[in-house]
């Protein structure tokens, strides 16, 4: 609580029912620093930042409640899975389709195919969508 909430409280001018609701919001933020979806999260939606989440409404949305796991490097649950390729975590190798997690996520001894689909909760959204993709080394492939 900032001072002049404290001092709000010190004169009972905050309700029992309002400390109650900051107390549950407490609760909830640590929960979610945790990678934990609160149970009114029903909805798919899409940070611009934090890629795939749940939230209490569906769409797109520019900013979100999981942008403080992001900034904290925390994980973030997913409503659906992801292609590594699409992440700004992958790290290519000089195999076509085959890269490396920087974010030392569980992978084969070969390493992450690119367009597989995985849950992932440390994936983030490429900064440049498509720059990480294969496709140009695929388009020289089958030219030749
Ligand atoms: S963070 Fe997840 S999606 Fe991103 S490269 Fe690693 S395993 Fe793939
Ligand atoms: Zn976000």
């Amino acid at each position: 609580m900032a001072p002049e909430d404290i001092e709000d409280w010190r004169k009972g001018e905050i309700t029992r029912d309002t400390l109650a609701a900051f107390a549950r919001s407490l609760v909830q933020r640590r929960e979610m620093g945790r990678g934990k979806r609160p149970a009114h999260y029903t909805e798919r939606a899409t940070c611009k930042h934090c890629g795939p989440i749940w939230l209490w409404c569906p769409g797109e949305v520019l900013g979100c409640p999981w942008c403080w796991n992001r900034m904290a490097d925390r994980p973030i649950p997913r409503p659906h899975a992801v292609r590594c390729q699409d992440c700004a975590h992958f790290r290519r190798t000089d195999h076509p389709h085959l890269g490396h997690c920087a974010k030392d996520e569980p992978e084969a001894i070969a390493g992450l195919w690119d367009i597989d689909r995985r849950y992932c909760e440390r994936y983030l959204p490429h900064p440049e969508p498509g720059a990480n993709d294969g496709s140009a080394d695929d388009a020289s492939l089958t030219k030749g």
